[in-house]
């Protein structure tokens, strides 16, 4: 990830606005009729651990080759037209480093489209480790990384009945945790994070893409996991934020999604919002009680599978289901 660029901002005012909001539209609530599916968190925490079973996916290890393999197959048994996308980014120490964005379009046709997203690869260094021995490793990701791809792939599976009229692209975005170590002394870039989502943002796999709007998932499966709203997704999508954070808790996530403003974050929406200009918001795990804002695991050997609560992958997916049909 993702740097927290300023760790508190906010502010009471916000939070008391959004409250307002929530009561007003549960009150106006519209007439729902179409069936939302049932999200199988049974399901979505296998997708997570299949992953983690590859091992660390660094970019350009056979770890990260093998599970490109599994998500690209998934997503076309799910009945998605697959592209791989292949380019190439450049690394906080200047070398060069292969690009692999996986993107699953359902109705590939229609042009009223949501977006999707989350990052597949995984940190190459546990440099938030206490452990100064261990952070020259490579993660697992189980909760960074693989937690969003598993939710994405469960509602996948979930995109059978879409209205014909409604398109989805589901994009699992490549190098998004290779920016620069703590322990690195050389000289670098300011970007160092989010190659993949540049690079597509930059480079669409279809010249002209638009999508009304699209949702990030970073970080969606820790036990116990708080979202608040990610500055630059209100800046950028104020009305993306409300609607999500509404809708979860109208399903009664409450605990989850919290509705006041959290930490400024570089994260795969920033390119998405700044060179596609499509509205996009994060959802990501952020955690007022740790130093860096993150949860004591972030970027260290501890996050496996040991981490991932099936609760929070339901909260998380069902909300998701619930943005798409409604
Ligand atoms: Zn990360």
């Amino acid at each position: 990830m993702k740097r927290l660029i300023f760790p508190l901002l906010l502010i009471s005012l916000i939070s008391c606005k959004g409250t307002d909001k929530r009561q007003k539209t549960v009150n106006e609530k519209p007439v729902n009729t179409v069936q939302v599916p049932v999200f199988n968190a049974d399901s979505a925490y296998v997708f997570v651990k299949k992953q983690v079973d590859f091992g660390s996916r660094v970019p350009q290890t056979p770890a990260h080759k093998a599970c490109l393999e599994y998500l690209k197959q998934m997503l076309e048994k799910y009945g998605a037209d697959v592209t791989v996308q292949n380019g190439s980014g450049q690394l906080y120490d200047g070398k060069s480093v292969e690009i692999k964005n996986i993107i699953g379009s359902f109705n590939s046709e229609a042009t009223n489209r949501i977006l999707l997203c989350s990052h597949w690869d995984t940190r190459p260094f546990a440099d938030q480790d206490k452990d100064y021995s261990k952070r020259e490793n490579p993660i697992l990701g189980a909760n960074d990384g693989a937690s969003g791809v598993g939710v994405l792939l469960e509602v996948a599976r979930n995109l059978q009945k879409l209205p014909q009229n409604l398109g989805i692209d589901i994009i699992f975005f490549d190098v998004e945790d290779y920016g620069v170590p703590e322990f690195y002394m050389g000289n670098h870039d300011a970007d160092t994070w989010c190659l993949g989502s540049t690079y597509w943002a930059k480079n669409p796999h279809k010249s002209g893409y638009k999508a009304n709007y699209g949702i990030l998932l970073d970080m969606v499966g820790a036990s116990a996991a708080t979202f608040y709203q990610e500055y630059y997704s209100l800046d950028y999508a104020r009305n993306i934020v409300e609607n999500v954070w509404n809708t979860a808790q109208e399903l009664g996530f409450e605990a989850y999604f919290i509705a006041r403003q959290g930490g400024a974050i570089m994260d795969d929406h920033l390119p998405i919002n700044r060179f596609l200009k499509i509205p996009c918001i994060d959802i990501i795990q952020l955690d007022k009680n740790s130093s860096t804002g993150f949860a004591q695991y972030w970027h260290t050997m501890d996050d496996n599978v040991n981490n991932i609560d099936k609760n929070t992958l339901y909260a998380v997916g069902t909300t998701i289901l619930h943005m798409v049909y409604k």
